[in-house]
């Protein structure tokens, strides 16, 4: 027998290195009229470099240990930045401590108990919030330094003190902008960039990859906000994501597709397809392959 359009196009999509979960994903992924797309990990590389390590004046710390106190309390995260804060660490020859009552905020940052102080590791945004003190101020100066020069900035605090930043930065990926570039031509419209990385970072590799609608600052509640919006003015938005923030996300859109090498288990989980080969020209390939499939269909 022949196979039935749709079943070959989920096996021609496996060939092409994207695991699509249903023949009815199959066929919605050939009707996706617009595009949200994450920042880290989607848009990126997903393995991010610590660039810089700026310990504040007067809190004790230099260097080597602002970076093994971030890393101790990123030891259990799955993050990319977590990650990288990690390998910055071993590549130095750092000692991590063990820690207890690890916590991951997902669009935040991350917290544990590191020799019975708690570190906090995240958005120099969200961790300061509107505090006005010295610290707090000369923090922000740091961290509003590190964006502009492109980077990601993560706050160290130590039981609520901030103590230093580290600066992260990480690469586009080389296939990103011809990407894009497609699938504004398949869906007529250009793909948004929602990221919960600071406007900075956000905007410079929106302008890499050729996208100009940015929604950054973003928690996990706020991309569904972002998705919704274009829902309920009628697109079928395909969501690309990574990360656990972007789960609920990926949930809320039309049709959804994970990263697989580096992505969280609850994107993989949520979303409709998983990109196993790890590169974005797989999207355009799929979104092809069910419009071909649909012509043979009906
Ligand atoms: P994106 O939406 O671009 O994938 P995330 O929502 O995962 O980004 O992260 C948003 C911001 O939250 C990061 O830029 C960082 O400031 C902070 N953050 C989240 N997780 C971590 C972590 N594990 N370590 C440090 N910072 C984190
Ligand atoms: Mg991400």
């Amino acid at each position: 027998a022949t196979m039935p359009p749709l079943l070959s196009a989920m096996a021609n999509a496996g060939r092409h290195g994207v695991l699509v979960k249903s023949a009815v994903v199959m066929e919605r992924l050939g009707k996706v009229d617009a595009v949200a797309m994450d920042k880290t990990g989607t848009l990126t590389q997903g393995t991010p470099q610590v660039t810089g390590l700026r310990p504040l004046d007067g809190c004790g710390l230099d260097d080597r240990t602002l970076l093994a106190l971030a890393a101790a309390a990123e030891h259990p995260s799955e993050h990319p930045l977590g990650r990288a804060v990690l390998d910055a660490a071993r590549t130095r020859g750092l000692t991590v401590a063990a820690v207890t009552d690890f916590a991951s905020r997902p669009g935040i940052g991350v917290s544990a108990t590191v020799g019975g102080v708690t570190v906090a590791v995240g958005s120099p945004a969200r961790l300061l919030n509107d505090r006005a003190d010295a610290l707090a101020v000369r923090a922000r100066a740091i961290a509003a330094e590190l964006e502009r020069q492109g980077h990601t900035a993560v706050l160290v605090t130590r039981d609520d003190r901030p103590v230093g930043l580290l600066g992260i930065a990480d690469r586009v990926r080389p296939e990103a902008a011809a990407t894009v570039a497609a699938l504004t031509t398949l869906t007529a419209s250009r793909p948004i960039l929602i990221t919960g990385d600071n406007p900075r970072a956000a905007r410079r590799i929106a302008h890499q990859v050729g996208i100009t609608d940015i929604r950054a600052g973003l928690l996990p509640q706020d991309k569904v906000g972002a998705v919704r919006e274009l829902s309920e003015a009628g697109r079928k938005v395909l969501m690309v994501g990574d990360g656990v923030n972007d789960a609920p996300a990926l949930a809320a859109a039309h049709t959804a597709i994970a990263m697989g090498r580096a992505g969280s288990d609850l994107a993989l989980e949520s979303a409709d397809a998983v990109i196993v080969r790890d590169e974005l020209t797989t999207i355009p390939a799929v979104i092809a392959l069910s419009r071909r499939a649909r012509r043979l269909v009906v």
